[in-house]
This record gives C-alpha cells, structure tokens and sequence, in this order.
C-alpha cells in the first residue's frame, strides 16, 4: 500500500491539476461511467463529532475508493488540528485490493475550489470583470485564488457575516493583483460571477441581490438544512449540479424542489455541459447558478492522480500490507 501524507500534497498537487481531474470527473459522472455510492454522514455522539464515508467507482480514470472523515468542531481549541479531517483510500478496481491512503485535508479544499472553476469555464460570461464572494472562511481562499484563473477579473468584492474575516479574502485578491473592496449585499448586484462558502442555515443571499447574466457558484451546501440563497432564485436561474441525487437532498436545490418552486427536471449536469449535451448558458442575460454539492469522486480523482507522482518523487511510504 502507497501512504501519501498529508504534508506532502501541496508539493504534489497542483491547481491545474485539480481543476482537469474534477472536470474530466464530472463529464464521466455524466456519460454515466462514474457513480457515487450513498453518502454516509453521522453524528457520532462524541466530541460533538459529524463522521461519514463518500465513495464512488470512475470505470474509466479506474479510481474505486472512499473519503473517509467529518468534522470535529474542538480540534482547534483543545488539540491544535484543523476542525474537518479527512483521509482518502484508493483501491485497486481488478483485484479490491488497498492500493493507497491519501492524506484528505488539503485535497478536499482544492477539488472544491476546482468544481466552482469548472463552473465559471463553462457557465459565466466570457466577458466577467467583477468576482463576487460571499465567505471568507479557510474555503473561501481557494475558491477563489482558483476562480481568479478563469477570467480576467479587473475587481473582487466581497460580503461576510463576519466582516472581520474578510481580510482572508482580501489578501488572496492582492496576491492575485486585482483590487478588492467589502460591500454589502446588496452590491451584490454588480459581480458577474459570485461564489457563495458559508456555513449558514438561513439564505443569505437573495434574489434581487443577483443581477441577470450572473453565473453563482453555490458550494456551502452540503447538509440537510444548509441554506445560502433565496430559493427563489433557482427558480429564475439555469440549475447546475455535480450530482443532481445530492444538489435536490443535501444541495442549495432542496430548499426550492421542497417549497415546489423547481422540479428534479430542472437541475442539470455540469458533466452534460462539459460533455456537451447540455447547451450550458444560452443568453447572456441568463443567471445560471452552480450547486456544488461535493462527490466522492472528486476526492477520488485528485487522490488517484497524484499517488504515481508521490511514488516518483520518493514522498510516498511503500508498505507490504
Ligand atoms: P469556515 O468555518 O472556515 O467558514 C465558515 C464561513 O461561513 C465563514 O465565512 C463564516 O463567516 C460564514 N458563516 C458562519 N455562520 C454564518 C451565518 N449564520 N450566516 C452567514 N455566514 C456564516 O468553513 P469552511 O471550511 O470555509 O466551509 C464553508 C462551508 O463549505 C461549510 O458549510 C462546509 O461544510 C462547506 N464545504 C462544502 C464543500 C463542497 O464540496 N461543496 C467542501 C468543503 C466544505
């Protein structure tokens, strides 16, 4: 078995790289020669602890596996370690046999921020100028050092609960060299492609706070409950998803299949548009809206396309197992 370690896959994996595995994921997931298995996520009863498993099956990158992790709200606090922790197995799909564990921390904030990207490539306005963010949170930083590489951005602008983490973002967008101001929701209004990261419950962002031709990237939502926009907004907008089972279930889609504003017909692919088979946007008036609700897949993916390159750069531990 191939041991990566955590410490290692920022040497390993780069932004580019995430962003082709997520995206060729996707399109597989569409053409139906990738499956996820059920999502399994509980509170365990200790440590205040959300623990579960995201598997899947990519019959032609061949990745077979699961994440296995959750999230331990006092880590930080009484042990120093990130609150989300989580580690990927890879198994070899001819024999069933362990072929790797794969530190998951930092490949679980990289294949996120990739999803949105693939969005912004395929869903937002050639000509986008503004970023918008909503979050500001250990996510925020990679979703948007990666959406910066998508269009040429001129300005970022950003909201958050709580204004006083917004200098994270803030710092990600000088580094990038685009300038960066704080606005309140309502300014909303004038981004062209807004990502939302946030942990909220209730909708934060409402429809009117979105102007038309504005691509959305929602990706906070991946629990029963989560809510990070006015439901009423995907009824105006083009719906996308990673996974249409998980965007009506866990995604920002439950809330609007739920009151009946949408039906499950209305929530697209992503893998279609990549594939083609889904035009994508067809107006450029048109809102479309991303429900990033994150596969196992994705970790698959990025995990199984590092191991090789572990092996070879002499990072990886090698054991007989
Ligand atoms: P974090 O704790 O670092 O940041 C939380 C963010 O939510 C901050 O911006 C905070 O200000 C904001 N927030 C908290 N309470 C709020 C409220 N009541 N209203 C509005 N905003 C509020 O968390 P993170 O690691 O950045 O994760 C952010 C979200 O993304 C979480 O919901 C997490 O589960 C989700 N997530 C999704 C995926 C995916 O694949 N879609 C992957 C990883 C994380």
């Amino acid at each position: 078995m191939i041991i990566v370690p955590e410490k290692e896959i920022a040497g390993l994996l780069t932004r580019a790289d995430a962003f082709e595995a997520v995206e060729k994921v996707f399109a597989s997931m569409s053409k139906g020669s990738a499956y996820n298995f059920p999502v399994i996520r509980e509170a365990i009863g200790y440590e205040d602890a959300l623990y579960g498993f995201k598997g899947g099956f990519d019959k032609s990158g061949m990745a077979l596996g699961l994440k296995a992790g959750g999230y331990w709200p006092h880590n930080l606090e009484k042990h120093g370690e990130i609150n989300h922790q989580s580690t990927v197995f890879l198994f070899d799909p001819d024999t069933g046999k362990v072929k790797a564990m794969v530190g998951g921390n930092l490949l679980t904030a990289l294949r996120t921020a990739a999803a949105s990207s693939v969005s912004i490539k395929h869903l937002a306005r050639k000509d986008a100028k503004v970023m918008g963010m909503v979050g500001a949170g250990h996510q925020a930083t990679f979703q948007l050092r990666a959406a910066l590489e998508q269009r040429n951005f001129e300005k970022v602008i950003g909201w958050n609960y709580h204004p006083e983490m917004l200098p994270n973002i803030e710092k990600v967008a000088s580094e990038a060299g685009v300038p960066f101001e704080a606005v309140p929701l309502e300014g909303l209004v004038e981004a062209d492609v807004v990502i939302s990261i946030t942990s909220t419950f209730a909708p934060t962002i409402m429809a009117d706070h979105i102007a038309p031709g504005t691509h959305i990237a929602c990706m906070g939502t991946d629990t029963k409950g989560k809510q990070e926009v006015e439901a009423s907004l995907l009824a105006r907008a083009t719906v996308f998803t990673d996974e249409v089972a998980q965007s009506i279930s866990i995604g920002e889609a439950q809330h609007a299949i739920a009151s009946g504003l949408i039906a499950q017909s209305d929530v697209h692919e992503l893998g279609a548009v990549i594939n083609g088979t889904h035009p994508g946007r067809t107006r450029a008036d048109e809102i479309t809206l991303f429900d990033g609700t994150g596969v196992g897949l994705q970790d698959l993916a990025v995990a199984a396309s590092i191991v090789d390159l572990a092996v070879e750069k002499g990072v990886a531990t090698i054991v007989d197992f």
